[in-house]
């Protein structure tokens, strides 16, 4: 399909350019040829009037005082020179085509290749929640049938069937409003002018979503601000720091503390949240921002499909800032967003 539309884009541009060049080319050719004609037909006047004596006598052409006089032999040079100038516009028509050709292939593969990558990302996302799907539609399935194999069940085992399919469907649930989170953050930032917004106003929205999350296991969040303001979507700068906070409180163990702490800097605003939770591998930094990343340590502690952070670096990167963390296993991790001040 990429090649298919990359031909049919190529052609347009061929077909733009030769245009151009046929439209200038054809404008010369008209012109030069109208000159020639003008020419020779000076040429013709001259040469009857040197044959009949009582024509009257045209005088000379311009530049060409002193030369030797017009002859049937400079008429032939003109035609001549107004065929050559026909082959030369061909020619040059042709290379342009030829090397015009080659760019305009180049130059859409360039306008096409940032469609590629988010199709291909949006495809890559799409195979992934599928996939995230699948886990727990198939364990429904399997547990369900092989309760209906069994002739005879007692009320416990009957109970034991339904929690654990429970259990399944509330994974679920978890993945449908990630998702859902995930395409309505993406379509409402698409559609929103950034504004001049307080960064405290932002963080505390982020702190009030928290809240229940972290009093339910005891959790402090001690917060540092500076004022600054940055041009944001309010709205989803807010849901990033929500996914920033939710994963400290969800990775920190009870009782422990978080902090909120925002630096005003000369250009920056530098924002950062401190949990002293598990912590991440080092090995597993690298890929802690990918779509459906989740550590293997605490795949099996928390809820989770692995977007949050994705998304995080999504909107923080459409508000011109960056993102990075420090981590170290068992002592907890520090997320830092850096946002151009306004
Ligand atoms: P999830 O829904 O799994 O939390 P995220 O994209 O928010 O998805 O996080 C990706 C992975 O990064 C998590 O599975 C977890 O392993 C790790 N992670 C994120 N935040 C923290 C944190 N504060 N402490 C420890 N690990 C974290």
């Amino acid at each position: 399909m990429f090649t298919t539309a990359r031909l049919r884009l190529t052609l347009w541009y061929v077909l733009i350019l030769m245009s151009v060049t046929t439209i200038f080319s054809t404008a010369f050719y008209q012109l030069s040829t109208r000159e020639i004609q003008r020419i020779i037909n000076r040429i013709d006047f001259q040469l009857m009037a040197e044959r009949t004596p009582d024509y009257p006598h045209p005088g000379p052409l311009a530049g060409e005082s002193g030369r030797r006089p017009p002859s049937m032999a400079s008429i032939e040079e003109l035609e001549t020179l107004q065929q050559r100038s026909l082959i030369n516009l061909v020619a040059v028509n042709l290379f342009i085509l030829v090397l015009g050709g080659g760019g305009s292939y180049f130059l859409a593969g360039q306008t096409l290749r940032p469609i590629k990558k988010m199709m291909d990302e949006q495809a890559d996302f799409i195979a992934n929640a599928s996939h995230e799907l699948r886990t727990p539609l198939t364990t429904l399935r399997l547990e369900m049938e092989t309760a209906l194999l069994q002739k005879k069940m007692s009320a416990n085992q009957v109970r034991q069937v339904i929690s654990s399919n429970l259990e399944e469907l509330s994974s679920l649930e978890v993945l449908t409003n990630d998702l859902l989170r995930f395409s309505q953050i993406k379509s409402h930032y698409n559609n929103t002018q950034l504004q001049k917004t307080s960064v405290e106003s932002v963080l505390q929205r982020a702190i009030k979503k928290t809240a229940i999350l972290a009093k339910h296991k005891n959790i402090h969040l001690n917060v540092h601000f500076q004022p600054a303001t940055v041009l944001a979507d309010a709205s989803s700068l807010s849901e990033c720091f929500t996914i920033l906070l939710d994963n400290a409180v969800k990775y920190s163990s009870i009782n422990q503390e978080i902090s909120i702490t925002t630096t005003r800097e000369k250009e920056h605003v530098i924002i950062s949240v401190q949990d002293h939770g598990v912590g991440i591998a080092e090995a597993e930094l690298p890929f802690i921002f990918q779509r459906f990343y989740r550590s293997e340590k605490t795949r099996s502690l928390t809820d989770g499909f692995g977007l949050g952070l994705a998304l995080a670096k999504d909107i923080v990167t459409r508000h011109g800032g960056s993102i990075s963390v420090i981590s170290q296993l068992k002592h907890g991790s520090t997320f830092t967003v850096t946002l151009p001040r306004t």
